[in-house]
């Protein structure tokens, strides 16, 4: 057998590629071209273990993960796919004697950015670390033509355009499987039909039927031989779909008229948190639900014919309550296409689903009217009712004849509109729910979920996020990573918690020295990309003071702006002001419908294009907001970042995962004590964080006694100085009086997220700031602590303990030899 991945067996398979795969001339082939049939070599070595690994997985009979999640947000494949082979290095020969450089061919590549935010990006982190850990495991979700839209920037405002991350040319990883096309129904009508032992049955009749077909999405563990996939639907058109009932809702016409039959899946819904009552939402999580379950019930049969045995063989995770609707799914087959009795099915169907929370934020909160499901899943509602009518004898015996109790729980909200709540289906229908950091577990079983809590006192439990460190040090991060391995070996990649060790070079200046370099060294690449994005020059050895996530009031955004203007109006008062120069740093994209985010992002490019433009205060402010945010840029952004802003209201942040990317490339977080950043100061202790703002039960406190900024506001004189100013229409001098009129007015009457509460304790903290980043040689020690001290936030903990504690689910190593035998 010949090693597949030499450099010149590399340099043969790209050029057959290029040649045979893509029908291209050597002399005239674009970089794209040439991506192409890098990406197609290196995705034969992949499906070979691929290959391997489901042969094995399938002759074991082994328990599996899926992990059903709306949202998968992937970024670029190219590299992480080249480490986690291990192929990097002899593919950037191999490029590199081809004349080409393999930073080139990356650009040609679209993120695959279907998802919005951490929930998606948790996802796809989940997936490597289930391969790097050689658990079974496929992740199912939606094959979206167009992926979160791309924002630009007219006049400060955010424009949105559409994301076409396939183009024309599809993605060299994807793998489309029309064999396993799968069925699904919609609409029709129940009857009540005699089955022939003379039972009245449940037949769901005069069905739509749509067709899922599977993108496979190969996923290579880091350091091992297992490839997972993920397995996404797209749907396709039955002869006998009728697509008029589609055409009901105000979905986008544009899209709609073109074609019709991957309306489906054309687009993923560009909502964070909020959600909208669309039909077409409702319907995309029941498509890849019910095709998900089909496809696992499949595979199931195959080799079991025991249904007892199924919580043996699958576990399902649902992320979020947006394939709720699974629970429902598979109690509908059981019944209704097995004649399974209740009792048996519930308890086959509670013991395969797991719960993952992600949000305490009413809104966040999913709910399908009644009418919506009487319509599209007619049957789906009666076995909703049905497990609510259990649920709710089990509620009387707890608490007897307490109506306040039983409104609470049910899994029905009665009202002027009866809404089905997904996330109670969620709670009964599986025996594990989980928060995503030990704060938000502790606030789910306080709050949220207190009532079943005292139902079910053991199925609530914490299971922390974490990041992959494969693509959010190694991959992003070269220099940083070089130097680490040089000192401590690589073993941190697959376990990194061993970044300990870097705790014995703290006190080596030297060390320090190459530490920093390589953060200025990636400041300098920051500063070129802000200045061939933004057009604005920045100082390298300025402080890059970076905020990158969604844009939504909880997070603050007008928080780290208030701050700016503070700085800003601080230096023109008095030129002789010693402040240490900053870069602030944002990328941020706005759900379309949240007017108040987009108006928080002209103010924030308004401010700055004023700032960046002032001779008077000789550069030391800088403000950049970096146009698109994604996984590719979020791996720029991160490795640059000297202090990382953190600062939600207490409470509204579930975990937060950028908290976790930055400090481990050696930035120091400023924030408020929320989600994970709770653990993070926990791992890095107090000393080696900045900590501001109201806690809990003080965020509790001031809006029980009625919380009033305008006092703050009159109180403060600054404070008030900066709001007045960002209100006069100064920096919005070529837009309309009163531009941001309504972001001045909800700070100032409403304030729902404690901004102003907040400032005085903000912007003393990043005073603190300011005189640590003076110190060099305390700045680094307490950089490198950072990055030595948060091993505990990979993505390969979370895993595993979901796997221990949730899933019941063993390793299952693919041994070469298995490889062998797929290469005759
Ligand atoms: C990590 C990540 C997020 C989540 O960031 P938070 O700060 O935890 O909200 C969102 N979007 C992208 C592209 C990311 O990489």
């Amino acid at each position: 057998m010949t090693d597949t991945s030499s450099v010149p067996e590399l340099k043969k398979l790209i050029y057959n590629q290029l040649r045979l795969g893509l029908v291209r001339d050597p002399e005239t082939a674009t970089l794209r071209d040439w991506w192409i049939s890098t990406s197609k070599a290196a995705r034969t070595i992949i499906i070979e273990r691929l290959i391997a690994t489901q042969r094995e997985h399938y002759r074991k009979n082994v328990k599996r993960v899926y992990y059903f999640s709306l949202e998968f947000l992937m970024g670029r494949l190219f590299s992480n796919s080249l480490h986690n082979v291990g192929i990097f290095s002899q593919i950037q020969q191999a490029i590199g004697e081809m004349g080409l450089s393999l930073d080139s061919l990356r650009e040609e590549e679209y993120d695959m950015a279907l998802g919005n935010g951490g929930l998606g990006r948790l996802a796809a982190c989940f997936m490597d670390s289930l391969a790097t850990m050689d658990f079974p495991a496929i992740g199912y979700g939606i094959y979206y033509q167009y992926g979160l839209f791309k924002q630009e920037f007219h006049n400060g405002y955010q424009a949105e355009l559409p994301d076409d991350w396939m183009h024309l040319f599809g993605s060299p990883w994807e793998i489309k499987r029309p064999e396993y096309a799968t069925e699904v129904q919609l609409y029709g009508r129940v009857e009540n039909v005699f089955d022939e032992y003379g039972n009245c049955v449940q037949k769901w009749v005069n069905t739509k039927k749509v067709l899922g077909i599977p993108h496979d999405i190969p996923v290579p563990g880091f350091g091992t031989k297992t490839v997972n996939y993920l397995r996404l639907w797209a749907s396709h058109a039955d002869k006998s779909f009728d697509f008029e009932a589609f055409n009901r809702g105000e979905y986008d016409k544009a899209i709609l008229e073109k074609n019709c039959s991957e309306i489906l899946t054309k687009v993923l819904y560009p909502n964070d948190k909020t959600e909208r009552g669309r039909e077409l939402r409702f319907i995309q999580q029941y498509f890849f639900v019910s095709c998900s379950l089909q496809d696992i019930l499949r595979r199931f049969l195959k080799n079991n014919d025991n249904w007892e045995h199924l919580p043996e063989k699958a576990a399902i995770q649902l992320n979020d309550t947006h394939p709720a609707i699974a629970i429902v799914e598979l109690m509908r087959i059981f019944l209704d296409l097995y004649a399974m009795p209740w009792e048996q099915a519930w308890s086959i169907v509670t013991r395969v689903f797991a719960y993952t929370n992600h949000t305490l934020l009413p809104e966040g909160l999913e709910k399908w009217s009644v009418a919506t499901f009487s319509a599209i899943l007619p049957r789906h509602l009666q076995v909703i009712y049905e497990i609510n009518s259990k649920l709710l004898e089990q509620v009387e015996k707890k608490w007897p004849h307490n109506t306040s109790k039983r409104c609470a729980l049910s899994l029905i909200e009665e009202g002027r509109e009866k809404m089905v709540r997904m996330a109670h289906l969620c709670v009964v229908g599986s025996h594990s729910v989980n928060g995503v950091a030990a704060l938000h577990t502790q606030l789910l079983k306080q709050h949220l979920f207190s009532e079943f809590h005292a139902l079910y006192p053991s199925k609530i439990n914490n299971k922390t996020n974490g990041i992959t460190p494969r693509r959010w040090l190694l991959a992003c991060n070269p220099r940083l990573s070089v130097l680490i391995t040089s000192k401590i070996g690589d073993s941190w990649i697959r376990n990194l918690s061993r970044l300990r060790a870097l705790e014995d070079y703290i006190e080596d200046p030297e060390f320090q020295q190459d530490f920093m370099a390589a953060k200025l060294a990636n400041k300098t690449f920051l500063a070129s990309l802000i200045q061939q994005e933004c057009g604005i020059t920045v100082d390298p050895s300025a402080l890059f003071d970076v905020q990158i996530k969604r844009l939504h009031e909880y997070k603050r955004q007008h928080l780290n702006l208030l701050h700016i203007l503070a700085l800003y109006r601080r230096l023109l008062q008095n030129p002789n002001l010693d402040i240490v120069s900053r870069v602030f740093v944002f990328a941020a994209k706005a759900t379309p419908g949240y007017d108040m985010a987009k108006c928080i992002i002209k103010a924030i490019n308004s401010v700055g294009s004023v700032i960046n433009r002032d001779s008077r205060i000789s550069g030391k402010l800088k403000v950049a907001f970096l146009p698109n945010y994604r996984v590719s840029l979020a791996q720029r952004i991160v490795p640059a970042a000297d202090l990382s802003e953190q600062i939600s209201t207490a409470g509204k942040e579930a975990s937060g995962t950028g908290n976790m990317k930055m400090a481990l490339n050696g930035a120091l977080t400023i924030g408020t004590l929320d989600g994970a950043n709770v653990e993070i100061c926990e791992e890095v202790g107090e000393e080696n964080i900045f900590l501001f703002g109201l806690k809990i039960n003080e965020v509790a406190a001031l809006l029980r006694k009625g919380y009033c900024p305008e006092e703050f506001y009159h109180a403060d004189e600054e404070l008030r100085a900066v709001i007045d100013w960002l209100g006069s229409g100064y920096f919005t001098p070529c837009d309309p009086p009163g531009t941001l009129n309504p972001l001045l007015e909800s700070l100032i009457h409403q304030d729902p997220f404690l901004v102003l509460a907040d400032f005085r304790s903000y912007s003393d903290c990043q005073q603190r700031v300011d005189a640590t980043f003076r110190d060099k040689s305390l700045w680094a020690r307490m950089a490198i602590f950072n990055t030595a001290r948060v091993g505990k936030f990979s993505s390969d903990r979370a895993v595993g303990e979901y796997a221990r504690e949730i899933w019941q689910l063993d390793p299952v190593p693919v041994l070469g030899a298995e490889l062998n035998r797929c290469i005759p």
